[in-house]
C-alpha cells in the first residue's frame, strides 16, 4: 500500500482540522512533530508550503465533510503547495483515496500520521512500506503546538477501543484500547502546567476504561487523582464516559474532593433496554436509572451531558418515548442528538427494520425541542449568580452579536467548542483569565454575563 508520493522540503505548513477532541488532538502531535523538525507554522494557508486536512469518518455526515474539505483544499493549492490528508477517513478508506484524489501528494492512517514530520523531512521512496509508528511512551509536549486557545489543552489517556457497539466503526479504524502509562499521562501533564494551562480536557474513545489493559489494579479514580496532585489549579474536565465503566459514587466523590469539575460527559445513546441490547452497549434501562438516579439526587451543581443516537435499526415508538422519558426525568443539562447512519462493516449495517430517514428526523426534532426547553430551564438556575468564568475569546468588533458583548467565556458546565458559552458585557479582561461575574440573562444553550 503505497501512503505517500512525494518528498517535501522543510517548510511552511497549515492545518484544516475536522473532527472531534480526539482528532484535534492527533493533529497537535503531527503539528508539533513538523515544529521540532524546523517546520513553520503560518496563519495564511496560501502562504504554506505545506496544506494538511484531518479528517473524520465516524457518521456518513462526518465522511462527507471532510471530502468536501479536501477537494475545497485541493482545488485551491498552488502547484508549489503539497497536500497531505490524515487520520479517520484514509483508515477506512484503506486506499480507495489515492485513486480518487491525484492532487493529494500524502495519505497517512491513524496509525501513521504522526511520521508526517519523518516522511516530510527524510524524502521517501514511493513503495516505501513503513513500520507502525505509534508509539505507546511518547511524548514531550515541549513546543506542542494546540489548536485550542493557549489555556486549554486535550489530554488524551488512552487510543482505541475495545467495546465494539454493534454501529460504530472506531474500534476497527483505530484499533483496540491501548491505554498510556500514568508515567507518560503524569510527563504530559506537568508539561501543561508549566505551560500555563487553565484547563486540562481529558479524553479517549471511552475514557473510563483506562487501565483495563494495563496490569496492576489502578483505575481511572487513582489516574485523576495523580493527575489532580501534578495540575494544582487547574481545571479537569472529564469527556466520554462508557455508563457500563462509570461507579457514579466514586465520581461523585473526585468532584466533591475537586478533583475534576462537576462536569460529566456520558454518552448513553439509548434508554431502551431492547434497543440498548441491540447496540450491544453492555448495560440495560434500569441501570441507567440507577447511576442517574444517584448523579442527580447526590449532587444539585453536578452538570450532566449526554449523546443519544435515534432510529437505530428496530427503533419502536415505545423505544422512542422510552428514551424521551429518560431525557425528561434526568433533565441532562446537555444533549448531543445523533441520526442512525448505517456504517458498511459494522454489526448493525446489516439489522433490518431500518428506521425511515424522515421519521428518524423528526425524533431527533421532537428531541432538540425537548432539550431547548430543559437547557433553558437548568440555565436559568444561574439567573443572578456570580460565577467564575475562564475568558475565551475577545470578539472582533465585526463579529459581535450585540454592541455590549465583548468576549466569550465559559463557567465549568460548559465544554469548549461542544456546548453553549458565556457572553461576556462590561469590564474587559484578558483571554485566559478566570473572572467573577454576574448572570444577567440566559437562552437555551447560553448565559449572558456582566463584568
Ligand atoms: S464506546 Fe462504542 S461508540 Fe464509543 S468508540 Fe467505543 S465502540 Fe465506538
Amino acid at each position: 500500500m503505497k501512503n505517500y508520493r512525494k518528498a517535501y522540503t522543510a517548510g511552511t505548513f497549515f492545518f484544516f482540522n475536522l473532527g472531534c477532541p480526539k482528532n484535534i488532538e492527533d493533529a497537535e502531535r503531527v503539528a508539533s512533530r513538523l515544529k521540532e523538525r524546523g517546520w513553520e507554522e503560518v496563519s495564511d494557508p496560501s502562504h504554506a508550503s505545506l496544506l494538511v486536512v484531518t479528517t473524520c469518518a465516524f457518521i456518513p455526515e462526518a465522511e462527507e465533510q471532510s471530502v468536501e474539505e479536501i477537494i475545497r483544499v485541493a482545488s485551491a493549492k498552488e502547484k508549489w503547495q503539497k497536500l497531505a490528508v490524515l487520520g479517520c477517513l484514509v483508515s477506512k478508506e484503506d486506499g480507495a483515496l489515492y485513486d480518487l484524489f491525484p492532487e493529494v501528494d500524502c495519505f497517512l492512517d491513524v496509525e501513521h500520521m504522526k511520521s508526517l514530520a519523518d516522511r516530510a523531512e527524510i524524502g521517501c521512496e514511493e513503495d516505501l512500506e513503513f513500520d507502525p509508528l505509534w508509539v505507546r511512551e511518547r511524548l514531550a509536549v515541549d513546543g506542542r503546538r494546540l489548536f485550542t486557545p493557549p489555556h486549554l489543552a486535550y489530554l488524551k489517556i488512552a487510543r482505541g477501543c475495545s467495546n465494539h457497539c454493534s454501529y460504530c466503526i472506531i474500534p476497527s479504524l483505530r484499533g483496540e484500547l491501548r491505554s498510556r502509562s500514568p508515567e507518560s499521562v503524569l510527563r504530559e501533564v506537568e508539561e501543561l502546567a508549566r505551560l500555563g494551562i487553565k484547563e486540562i480536557v481529558i479524553i479517549a474513545q471511552d475514557s473510563s476504561s483506562w487501565g483495563f489493559d494495563r496490569e496492576g489494579d489502578e483505575n481511572l479514580t487513582g489516574l485523576l487523582k495523580r493527575i489532580k496532585d501534578v495540575a494544582g489549579d487547574i481545571w479537569l474536565r472529564l469527556m466520554y464516559l462508557h455508563p457500563a465503566h462509570i461507579d457514579p459514587v466514586e465520581l461523585l466523590h473526585l468532584v466533591d474532593e475537586g478533583v475534576i469539575l462537576p462536569y460529566l460527559d456520558i454518552p448513553v445513546q439509548h434508554a431502551s433496554d431492547f434497543i440498548l441490547r441491540r447496540m450491544d452497549r453492555g448495560y440495560g434501562s434500569e441501570y441507567l436509572k440507577r447511576i442517574f438516579g444517584i448523579m442527580r439526587s447526590e449532587h444539585e451543581s453536578l452538570v450532566l451531558r449526554t449523546t443519544v443516537m435515534v432510529g437505530f435499526p428496530g427503533e419502536r415508538e415505545e423505544d422512542f418515548l422510552e428514551l424521551i422519558g429518560f431525557l425528561e426525568r434526568f433533565e441532562f443539562d446537555h444533549v448531543g442528538v445523533f441520526e442512525f447512519a448505517a456504517m458498511p462493516g459494522t454489526k448493525a449495517a446489516d439489522m433490518e427494520s431500518a428506521v425511515k430517514v424522515e421519521e428518524s428526523r423528526f425524533r431527533k426534532d421532537e428531541i432538540l425541542d425537548l432539550q431547548m426547553d430543559i437547557s433553558q430551564s437548568r440555565l436559568s438556575r444561574l439567573q443572578n449568580r456570580r460565577l467564575e468564568l475562564v475568558v475565551d475569546e475577545v470578539i472582533p468588533p465585526e463579529m459581535k452579536p450585540a454592541d455590549s458583548i465583548w468576549g466569550i467565556g465559559r463557567y465549568y458546565g460548559q465544554c469548549y467548542e461542544i456546548d453553549g458559552v458565556a457572553y461576556l458585557s462590561g469590564n474587559k479582561a484578558e483571554v485566559g483569565s478566570s473572572i467573577y461575574s454576574t448572570v444577567k440573562s440566559v437562552d437555551a444553550y447560553n448565559l449572558f454575563c456582566e463584568l
